[in-house]
Formats: structure tokens, C-alpha cells, sequence
């Protein structure tokens, strides 16, 4: 008899077919006996499965370059207080 916290711990490799056979035949009794696990491990594999279906694509260019002009706005600003610090020269 396994608890619900070994049956999450194993839950991933369950949902990949990495358990042993042993393992698995006791995740599936857990699965019989704990509807609390069943509706966690049933959602779960329908957001793979969602997920799966989605990913064929790759981030947006435009997304990709949205974030790049973000960055190099940020990172000259933190940068150009770095030479001087504040010491500026006065004629
Ligand atoms: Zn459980």
C-alpha cells in the first residue's frame, strides 16, 4: 500500500512509462482505491496531451524580439552609471 506523496513522487515517470513493473501495478491499485489521485493523474495527462498538441510551434519571432529590445533598453541605462559613479567632473 503506497501513500498519495510517493504516489506524486512516482507520478511522472508513471505518466512516461519509466516505473517498474511492480511500481506500476502499485500506483494503479493507489489509483483504484484514491479518486483524489485519479482526478490529479487524469488532468495531468490531459495537459500533456494539450501541451504535446502545441507544441509543434517555436516562440514567436515577434515575442523573441520584444524581449531582446527589452533587455538592451535595460542593460545600457544599468551599465552607464557604472564609469564615473556619480563623480562627475566639474569645470
Ligand atoms: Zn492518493
Amino acid at each position: 500500500m503506497i501513500t498519495c506523496k510517493k504516489f506524486m513522487e512516482e507520478l511522472g515517470a508513471y505518466l512516461d512509462d519509466q516505473t517498474a513493473p511492480e511500481v506500476r501495478l502499485e500506483l494503479e491499485q493507489h489509483l483504484a482505491e484514491c479518486p483524489n489521485c485519479w482526478v490529479i493523474t487524469d488532468t495531468t495527462k490531459k495537459t500533456i496531451k494539450v501541451y504535446k498538441g502545441m507544441d509543434p510551434y517555436p516562440i514567436p519571432c515577434d515575442l523573441h524580439n520584444k524581449l531582446l529590445s527589452a533587455l538592451t533598453r535595460i542593460g545600457p541605462r544599468q551599465t552607464g552609471l557604472g564609469p564615473g559613479g556619480g563623480n562627475r567632473p566639474k569645470s
